[in-house]
């Protein structure tokens, strides 16, 4: 598997499109070069929603490397059980490496403006930020989550008042939701548990 070619970042504002979580962004365009592109070098384990992305999505030639290679492991004595989805411990890898970018980007006053007028963050990334923000800057992440949560609330109402009168409501409405309320599909783990 070619896995040296670099993997193409997305800066934050250009990956920003109207009303997605910054993180989940880049995240989602993270996961999607991982899993039609470039793979992870040697991964050995995948949960359940990488081994389907890959069936689905992934080049047939990346897909087979991978494949091959957890089948080949499941013969090795030493092998061990079940450690971490190699493709998901990427995604974290990148969360953290984007996480602090963030963070330092909030140094520049311009940028905070930005965020206070323009900025989406999901609660988990939210809740993520805050932890490693300094003080005064955490109201800023509250700012962002009280006007989005409303701006949410609006068009949800906006999109249930089309399909009651039988309109073809946007439902990109409610994969914002979906997105503000459990962060960006594909990582175990980041939602509440049931
Ligand atoms: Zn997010
Ligand atoms: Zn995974």
């Amino acid at each position: 598997m070619s896995v040296a070619r670099a993997v193409r970042t997305v800066p934050m504002k250009e990956a920003a499109a109207h009303g997605a979580c910054l993180l989940c962004t880049v995240l989602r365009h993270h996961q999607m070069q991982l899993v039609e592109a470039i793979g992870v070098k040697n991964a050995s384990q995948l949960c359940n929603h990488h081994a389907w992305s890959l069936a689905r999505s992934a080049p047939a030639e990346l897909a087979a490397d991978v494949y091959k290679r957890i089948l080949n492991d499941r013969h090795r004595p030493e092998a061990q059980p079940k450690r971490e989805c190699d493709f998901c411990a990427e995604l974290r890898r990148e969360e953290k490496v984007r996480l602090s970018e963030l963070v330092q980007k909030m140094n520049a006053p311009s940028f905070v403006e930005w965020m206070r007028r323009s900025g989406t963050l999901c609660l988990w990334h939210a809740d993520r930020l805050s932890h490693i923000l300094s003080p005064d800057l955490r109201g800023v992440v509250a700012e962002i989550l009280a006007r989005t949560a409303n701006e949410l609330e609006a068009d949800l109402r906006k999109c249930a008042e089309q399909a009651g009168r039988g309109q073809h409501a946007g439902s990109g409405v409610l994969g914002r939701v979906a997105e503000f309320l459990v962060c960006q599909r594909g990582i175990p783990g980041e939602e509440t548990p049931c």
